[in-house]
């Protein structure tokens, strides 16, 4: 009668001198004996973390130089890429703006009762923040010219949580993803002041 033989090979680690089996399960594939590495994997990946750490600034030398001296087939390469992988790019966005627009309604519909504190919350401070010559009507004007536009929105230029003025002089008119990333930032520097620089609305002429 033959036995069926299973793997009885055994491969000892050159590192940490542990045995296991000669399989690729412990060691990677390399150049000694049965196929493998010297190595078993767990040695090996912390001998290459550290390899990797010490050479870091060596390799991203090289990648650069790499990339310089490729750079005219990098960007043929790229091109062509993107013409080929178009559609597939497209509607990769596509399902990852529409996944994201759920996320939001979502968080919208579990926070309502926050959400709308907080508005109430920023109607007040606007109220309080508002010094009696303020021109209401002006102010009002903004809010429905940045209705009546697309992706524009009302800002305080100084925002509100700052101490800024609920005032005609500290409002501008900007687009709302810029709005969105100025959020409460003060004071700004000089290159987010041209940045986030919105559109006044003058008093209206009569
Ligand atoms: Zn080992």
């Amino acid at each position: 009668m033959r036995l069926i033989s299973v793997n009885k090979n055994y491969k000892k680690c050159s590192r940490c001198k542990k045995k296991f089996p000669a399989t690729k399960e412990f060691f990677y594939k390399g150049g000694c004996k049965f196929g493998l590495r010297a190595e078993c994997k767990a040695c090996g990946d912390i001998y290459y973390k550290q390899y990797r750490k010490d050479n870091r600034d060596k390799n991203i030398k090289r990648h650069k130089e790499w990339h310089t001296k490729n750079a005219v087939h990098v960007k043929k390469y790229n091109k062509q890429y993107h013409e080929i992988n178009r559609e597939k790019r497209n509607e990769n966005s596509r399902q990852r703006h529409i996944k994201k627009s759920e996320q939001e309604k979502q968080y919208r519909r579990n926070n309502r009762d926050k959400l709308l504190a907080n508005a109430l919350r920023y109607k007040i401070r606007k109220l309080n923040q508002m010094p009696p010559e303020a021109d209401m009507e002006l102010i009002q004007f903004y809010y429905t010219v940045a209705t009546t536009l697309a992706d524009y929105q009302v800002d305080h230029i100084k925002p509100l949580y700052k101490g800024g003025l609920h005032h005609q002089d500290n409002l501008q008119l900007l687009n709302s993803s810029l709005n969105q990333q100025k959020r409460s930032k003060w004071p700004l520097t000089p290159e987010e002041e041209i940045k986030y620089k919105g559109y006044k609305l003058g008093s209206k002429i009569i």
